[in-house]
């Protein structure tokens, strides 16, 4: 006779897609346990989207999704979609709103979210083990044991469901990487993801200052054909990935260490070290042409044209790059004292020699505007085009303390699509931000977790009784 309590199902990570795929599959009649190390239940639906958590996106599809499998999220998002979830909500009188692009955001408090699952989950009889850590997980004929603080649980099937490693401050581990690994699932390298971005500290210096302006901007990044990251999937050596250019049209902020703001967080799910990020300050718009018009038979500074068009402290420091003090603030023909209009950081030699030009021209003071009717045309051209193609080259990330999730993990070639099961290891399940599939910023994420949690939920069998 062996020891421990015995379950069709444990699940390890009681988060978004844990407490999802335990609720649905307890309420197909399954014994399910749901064990989670933390004394507090779900802190990252409680902390999330402000503490009202964007619950979904009204467009979610697996466009908006990066993964080495794009069509990956597929059947899962096909299964349980937006209006399967606001279903559940009606049901347990949780309202809503739309705040912005199809991001949906609870009225009250993300509380309610937590609720929500915790309610579902009683339905299911889900039994609770928690806090509990788990010790070691090994594999049996009929299923796996679970060593864990409260002693020895043995379970037909597994579902790894613990989540990523961003904010390991909350509790945040690589458990279900760790346990994948073990049972020979291959991992995509995993990276911090909607996170800020960072700069060498003393090229950023000057721009420091600028730390709490925001604006819209467009932003946009290649990806190298062979770092498999983003933009339109291709197929090379027989494996999906994606490759192109992606684009966002999303507020920008400056801080005291780099960029951050909506925009760079999901432009951050698409860069690599080395990498460039361009810049469109002033999108949507012919700033040449603006620049032109306003010029003739005017006398506004260049200073007030772009106050116009940006909070006036990142004009002053731009126009402080363009024209430092002392130098002539126009001489027809010549180079603009700030020719490039871009911030270098990298290692490469040119990069050290760009680097080194831009600390020479950093914004030092307010400068004495020149007027548009005093500089050339060329002039006003070149600098349009620098606005628009602003090229910076980041250093870094903020890291997972700062990361809202965590790229990479488990790769969706180890696992079935319809129920997240691994190939190699039957009944071995992994659900949520542990999977190779990570949403942009907007609510993407949790859909995610939904979906794989209910597919997989859906697909656990009930195991023999014991
Ligand atoms: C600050 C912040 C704000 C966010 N806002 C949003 C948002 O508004 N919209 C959105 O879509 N996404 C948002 N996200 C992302 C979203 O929270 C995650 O993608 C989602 O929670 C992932 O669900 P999951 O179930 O896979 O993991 P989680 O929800 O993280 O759950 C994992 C669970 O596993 C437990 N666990 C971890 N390690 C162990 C272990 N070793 N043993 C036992 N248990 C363990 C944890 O305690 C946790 O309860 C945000 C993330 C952060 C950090």
């Amino acid at each position: 006779m062996r020891s421990g309590a015995h379950f069709d199902v444990a699940v390890v990570g009681a988060g978004a897609a844990g407490m999802m795929a335990a609720a649905v599959a307890g309420q197909r009649g399954l014994r399910v346990v749901l064990i989670d190390h933390a004394t507090r239940l779900a802190e990252k639906i409680r902390i999330s989207g402000g503490g009202r958590c964007n619950f979904t996106n009204l467009g979610a599809s697996p466009a908006q999704f990066v993964s080495r499998n794009p069509d990956f999220c597929r059947s899962a998002l096909r299964g349980y979609g937006p209006a399967d979830f606001l279903d559940l909500l009606r049901t347990h009188g949780v309202a809503w709103h739309e705040k912005h692009r199809g991001q949906l955001f609870c009225d009250d408090s993300s509380e309610s979210i937590i609720e929500v699952l915790r309610r579902e989950c009683a339905v299911g009889q889900v039994a609770w083990r928690m806090p509990c850590a788990v010790q070691s997980v090994a594999r049996e004929a009929d299923g796996f044991v679970l060593q864990t603080d409260g002693g020895a649980i043995r379970a037909a099937q597994l579902v790894l469901a613990t989540g990523g490693t961003a904010i390991p401050q909350l509790g945040a581990t690589d458990f279900s990487l760790r346990v994948a690994r073990r049972f020979g699932l291959k991992i995509v390298e995993p990276r911090p993801a909607l996170v800020p971005l960072t700069f060498d500290a003393a090229q950023w210096q000057p721009y420091a200052a600028l730390s709490g302006v925001a604006l819209e901007v467009r932003l946009s990044h290649e990806s190298a054909p062979a770092d498999g990251a983003a933009g339109r999937p291709a197929r090379t050596g027989g494996k999906r990935r994606q490759v192109g250019r992606t684009e966002f049209l999303e507020d920008l902020l400056f801080t005291h260490r780099g960029l951050s703001g909506p925009g760079i967080l999901q432009i951050s799910s698409f860069w690599r070290p080395g990498d460039p990020l361009h810049i469109d300050l002033a999108p949507g718009q012919n700033l040449a042409e603006a620049l032109l018009e306003a010029k003739s038979g005017s006398r506004q500074t260049l200073l007030t044209a772009l106050s116009a068009l940006w909070p006036r402290r990142l004009a002053e420091a731009w126009l402080a790059t363009e024209f430092p003090a002392g130098a002539p603030h126009s001489s027809p023909g010549a180079a603009p004292a700030v020719p490039a209009g871009r911030m270098v950081a990298g290692d490469s030699a040119a990069h050290r020699a760009a680097r080194a030009s831009d600390s020479a021209r950093a914004p030092q003071s307010v400068p004495t505007s020149p007027r548009l009717a005093d500089l050339p045309d060329r002039q006003l051209r070149a600098l349009a085009e620098r606005i628009q193609g602003w090229t910076v080259w980041p250093t870094g990330t903020a890291g997972y303390k700062k990361a809202e999730v965590m790229s990479g993990g488990v790769d969706t070639d180890e696992l079935d699509q319809r129920s997240l099961q691994a190939h190699r290891c039957p009944g071995l399940h992994v659900v949520g931000e542990a999977v190779d599939v990570t949403g942009w910023l907007g609510g993407y994420n949790f859909q995610w977790a939904w979906a794989s949690g209910v597919a997989c939920g859906r697909s656990l069998k009930a195991g023999s009784r014991p």
